[in-house]
């Protein structure tokens, strides 16, 4: 008796808490009508189970838990800002990972040869070794390295999560900093702006890697060009909370909306250097976020076209570089089929339809030098990728450099 008594005052709280609860939110999650079968995050962590655990081997437990955790950021320093921030973030305990190479890496990366093994053969952090295996399809080469000294990003120390604050903006209500995935930055370093170029930034919204490109202080001309009008705004209100309105008239600046596969009927044989840093699976994305989800089953058909517009990017991209330009290739996926297969593809259609020859050129100089602040993947043939770690949770990013030989 004393049971059915308890049960029956059970039951009554139950309802008078149901009465508090606003009749909306009160629906079973299995009778949800809208909720989706498989959500996007469960068929991407799915795909990636079985397409990186055979790609990347051992190396996917460790990126795959790195994928799942809360990513680290960096914040690109904007020079265009007053210059209190910089000491700002270095006593919270930041450092510019850009200038803070170590100087064994600098003379590793110097003496640096890329195919032998011996003595200039780098080590990823403590453990692996590097492996290079020379490609058949494409020629490689290694130039000296050179990094913009204008370039600054600050990263909080390896293993140390801290979260940066938001940008204050300055008297002239410019902000001070920009956050981003530090391993971002890199496509930007190894593009290698020099004085008086001509640059082309073919999928360039937001705008992450337009400000670090602009950080350098050398581009006599850039055009930003983004595909999606309501990104382009975004990238526009972007480059206004970060670069004076005098550094962006159209003599220095061009912004465009156009559909970038076609750069190369537009304007070709001009830019010095062209980034491409083109739409891919955002892997962060497809596993953390339903929203905008590449996986969501209704956007299966433009997912699988991802390789085929990544490759007419490039090859658009390519055909915009002038003759001795160079070209850098990038995207935020670990996907073999989005990264190395869309390089290979396009040097082959570039030689072949267009009679341009390419060599790509050899960025482990560079992943030697910053492999403190991120974890590299140690054995591609082609192209270099940071990948996601729990110490250095960074990436992905996957890049690869071309020049252009005529
Ligand atoms: N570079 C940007 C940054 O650092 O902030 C991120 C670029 S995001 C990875 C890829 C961009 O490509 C998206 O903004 C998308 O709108 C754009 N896009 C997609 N298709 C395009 C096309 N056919 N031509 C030009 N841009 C395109």
């Amino acid at each position: 008796m004393a049971a059915l008594m308890d049960t029956r005052i059970l039951l009554r709280k139950i309802k008078d808490l149901r009465c508090l609860t606003p009749k909306r939110t009160r629906v079973k999650a299995k009778w949800a009508a809208t909720q989706a079968k498989s959500p996007a995050t469960s068929l991407a962590l799915q795909y990636f189970d079985a397409t990186y655990s055979l790609q990347l081997g051992q190396q996917w437990p460790s990126a795959r838990a790195g994928l799942l955790s809360e990513r680290k950021y960096g914040a690109l320093l904007n020079s265009f800002s007053h210059e209190a921030v910089l000491a700002e973030l270095q006593a919270q305990g930041c450092r510019d990972f850009v200038s803070h190479t170590d100087q064994e890496g600098r003379g590793a990366a110097s003496a640096f040869s890329p195919y032998a093994g011996g003595e200039s053969e780098g080590r990823m952090e403590e453990e692996s070794s590097v492996s290079l295996k020379k490609p058949d399809s494409v020629d490689q080469e290694l130039s000296p390295l050179r990094l913009s000294p204008n370039i600054k990003c600050l990263v909080f120390p390896r293993g140390d999560i801290t979260r940066f604050k938001a940008a204050r903006p300055d008297m002239s209500g410019l902000l001070g900093y920009y956050l981003m995935d530090a391993a971002s930055v890199l496509p930007c370093l190894a593009l290698d702006v020099q004085e008086g170029h001509s640059v082309l930034d073919l999928c360039a919204a937001p705008g992450g890697k337009t400000l670090a490109l602009l950080q350098t202080h050398s581009i006599r001309f850039l055009c930003v060009n983004d595909a999606s009008v309501s990104r382009t705004l975004r990238l526009k209100k972007v480059l206004h909370s970060y670069v004076p309105k005098e550094l962006l008239t159209n003599e220095r600046l061009r912004i465009t909306s156009l559909d970038g596969t076609k750069w190369g009927e537009i304007e070709s044989n001009t830019f010095d250097r062209v980034l491409v840093d083109v739409p891919c699976t955002t892997d962060r994305h497809a596993l953390m976020e339903e929203d905008n989800n590449i996986f969501n089953k209704s956007r299966t058909s433009e997912r699988r076209k991802l390789p085929q517009l990544q490759m007419e990017l490039l090859l658009a991209g390519i055909e915009a570089a002038c003759p001795g330009g160079e070209i850098v290739y990038s995207t935020c996926s670990l996907s073999q089929l989005q990264n190395q297969y869309v390089v290979e593809q396009a040097v082959h259609l570039a030689r072949e339809k267009h009679g341009i020859h390419l060599q790509v050129v050899n960025l482990r100089p560079l992943t030697h030098m910053f492999r403190k602040t991120f974890h590299f993947a140690p054995d591609l043939h082609l192209g270099e990728m940071v990948l996601p770690h729990l110490a250095a949770n960074f990436g992905p990013i996957y890049m690869c450099k071309l020049r252009r030989l005529s």
